[in-house]
């Protein structure tokens, strides 16, 4: 089994936890052969979850932009509004499958733990979140949605107290009680078999797309966006088109206030190799190799490494990978709201930030699809305070 990508990845876990991984690995692969298990995961999707999701054709955005038409997947109408629910189906199964009666995850904004709480609700197990104490303050609505579906929330105080930390404690907590307990990890990160696994269930995203883009344009899109967080949404859009070279994979980083700055999420454009989560791979790190905490507008995309699969694609240029910045995510996300009707997550905007950068370098004959990850409901609480610090910063300026 391929357990790394080039240097990137691998199982950097005590021993304690090898014996987990490996039996999750079994599980896994043995499953993905299985066709009763493939057919209960998509009678899952369909009728759940409310795949398949549209391709859409932006056409106002397109003409206002007045260069290639751009297509929106839209991952942000399936049920709990984003991508992360086809990986949470996906291994909430294999959990049943390995007999595990407790559901545990790491959370950051929340949307993970929405949708790990949806799956362990479902399936009638008991769930309970990794959060740190910081983001349990000021992602209060996702807290609340968590409880509502049964679950507990188990506040970090160690460290920065957000999904790093979070993501250390459920991985040594999952260590003394693995037996009974499943960790399902929410992005395409952490030791094999996570990687693999999480971008398999994701796949779904880029397979659909490939079809339906053949079906409304008669051939395959010149690029694929996808905004990257810890990637999953991203490997899942590229998983569609790993043997069409000529269809350019992209993926986008949390900028922030700008990468100068030190105030970003972008660890392929800022950060360097280091082993943190189980994996090898690009972390955001001071001189001294500590790891850092990011910062975006954006709290989706506000994890300090990434997955080692995009490390590797990205050393090895078959992915190219490029930074939107604050003040871009949210001028993309007023573009799609007020030219199509469509609220996007801020994760999301960073996307369709750069595709609003590219179209009008190009003719319509040029196709961009952009994958919009999850719906922007969440964010509105965000955007407005966004705004007032920027009004404030304006008339600061103004006065002096
Ligand atoms: C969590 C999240 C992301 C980032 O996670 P990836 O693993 O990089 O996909 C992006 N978009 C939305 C809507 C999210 O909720």
């Amino acid at each position: 089994m391929n357990t790394h990508y080039g240097i990137y990845g691998g199982q950097y876990v005590p021993e304690t936890l090898t014996g987990a991984l490996r039996e999750l690995e079994k599980t896994y692969l043995a499953a993905r052969e299985d066709l009763a298990f493939r057919a209960e995961l998509n009678d899952l999707l369909v009728h759940y979850v409310g795949r398949e999701s549209p391709l859409y054709y932006a056409k106002r955005l397109s003409e206002h932009l007045g260069g290639a038409r751009i297509f929106l997947k839209r991952e942000d109408l399936n049920h709990t509004g984003a991508h992360k629910i086809n990986n949470t189906m996906g291994q909430a199964l294999l959990a049943q499958r390995m007999g595990k009666k407790k559901l545990i995850a790491e959370t950051g904004a929340g949307m993970h733990g929405v949708a790990t709480a949806t799956v362990a609700a479902l399936f009638g197990m008991e769930c309970e979140i990794f959060m740190g104490s910081v983001d349990v303050a000021r992602q209060a609505p996702n807290v609340d949605r968590m409880h509502a579906l049964g679950a507990t929330v188990r506040s970090i105080d160690e460290g920065g107290a957000t999904l790093k930390d979070a993501m250390n404690a459920a991985l040594r907590v999952w260590a003394s009680c693995s037996d009974t307990t499943f960790y399902l990890i929410g992005t395409a990160a952490g030791p094999y078999p996570y990687p693999m696994l999480v971008k398999d269930f994701q796949s779904v995203i880029g397979k659909e797309t490939r079809k339906q883009c053949l079906e409304m344009c008669g051939r395959l899109p010149d690029e694929v966006v996808a905004c990257v967080g810890g990637g999953s949404n991203a490997i899942g859009m590229f998983a569609g088109f790993e043997d069409t070279p000529e269809v350019l994979r992209v993926g986008v980083e949390a900028g922030g206030l700008g990468i100068a700055t030190g105030q970003h999420a972008a660890s392929i454009n800022g950060g360097k190799v280091g082993i943190l989560h189980g994996m090898k791979a690009y972390f955001l790190q001071d001189e001294n190799g500590q790891m850092l905490d990011t910062y975006s507008v954006s709290a989706g995309l506000d994890y300090s490494g990434v997955g080692p699969e995009h490390c590797y694609l990205a050393d090895q240029k078959l992915a190219r990978y490029v930074v939107a910045n604050d003040d871009e995510a949210i001028a993309a996300f007023d573009a799609l709201c007020r030219y199509e009707g469509i609220i996007p997550a801020l994760e999301s905007s960073h996307a369709l930030a750069y595709a609003i950068r590219e179209a009008p370098k190009h003719d319509k004959d040029h196709i961009i699809v952009v994958n919009l990850s999850g719906r922007g409901d969440k964010d509105m609480d965000n955007i407005r305070k966004y705004r007032e610090v920027i009004s404030k910063r304006l008339s600061k300026c103004a006065s002096t």
